[in-house]
């Protein structure tokens, strides 16, 4: 891994003296941190889920610059600059996400920051670099979506395309990464207008041929993309999630009477068939 690299050892040691003022190398990162980063995050933003590719960006979860803005003061933290060249505080994001972001990092109950690693190493002298361990102490109110072992419990979205926290954990995340930007909006509309738009022609050509096992068949095809979304490599996992567990509030609801009782009949044989929840 590039980061581990020795010869990055008195860039490491430099920012443990000049703390927040350090200037912050991105040669470490260029040399296959970035690469890793990326393969690690199946080329998508560790937040948004855009499949971005080479175009993303590293971001220091625990910001490694202090902000300290007089507009919105409930965002100023101090930086975590120890953090600096810690390959588990990275993360790639998209740059949409990283612009929003910025330096923020708001915690559950603020007075438990910490903002020295000398404090940090005096609270845990054997793991100062824990992310862990900080995480356990500070309580960051926003989640990193591809860390978190429960994502789904912090959000849910309604059927035009908008994200809600159904924590105070995913409300904070979808104001600080601003979830519901145009882009995000459009792109999940997107995605449920196609799928609705596909059933649609489905029956629409089985008016023509009459086909029973046409019609389930091209429907399966349908479903199966679906299901193929939710998978973690796939863009907007978390979204086609969604769609899959609450079909008809996502899909049915935008058919025709008829069609989404046949519709929703077919997507409960499907899952049946093939042993999926
Ligand atoms: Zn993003």
């Amino acid at each position: 891994m590039g980061l581990v690299d020795v010869k990055w050892d008195d860039i490491k040691a430099d920012v443990l003296v000049t703390q927040n003022d350090h200037i912050v190398n991105k040669k470490c990162y260029r040399d296959s941190t970035i690469e890793e980063l990326i393969s690690l995050y199946k080329n998508k933003c560790a937040v948004c889920e855009r499949d971005r590719g080479i175009e993303l960006q590293v971001d220091h979860f625990r910001p490694q610059k202090a902000r300290t803005y007089t507009k919105n003061p409930q965002y100023n933290n101090p930086g975590y600059y120890w953090l600096t060249y810690e390959w588990s505080n990275l993360i790639p994001l998209c740059s949409k996400c990283n612009q929003e972001k910025s330096n923020k990092f708001p915690l559950a109950v603020s007075g438990n920051r910490i903002s020295s690693h000398l404090n940090t190493q005096s609270l845990n002298p054997f793991s100062p670099y824990d992310i862990n361990w900080l995480k356990s102490v500070e309580i960051p109110l926003i989640l990193n979506p591809e860390t978190e072992t429960n994502i789904s419990k912090h959000f849910i979205f309604d059927k035009n395309g908008k994200m809600r926290g159904r924590t105070n954990f995913g409300n904070e995340t979808i104001l600080v990464f601003k979830l519901n930007r145009r882009d995000l909006r459009r792109k999940r509309i997107g995605i449920r207008n196609i799928i609705v738009d596909e059933i649609i022609l489905s029956f629409d050509r089985f008016l023509e041929h009459r086909n029973n096992s046409r019609l389930k068949g091209s429907l399966e095809t349908i479903f199966n993309r679906i299901v193929q979304g939710t998978y973690v490599d796939h863009e907007l996992s978390l979204f086609y999630t969604f769609i899959f567990k609450y079909f008809d509030y996502f899909i049915g609801t935008k058919l025709i009477t008829v069609l989404r009782a046949k519709t929703l009949d077919y997507f409960i044989e499907y899952k049946e068939e093939n042993k999926l929840k």
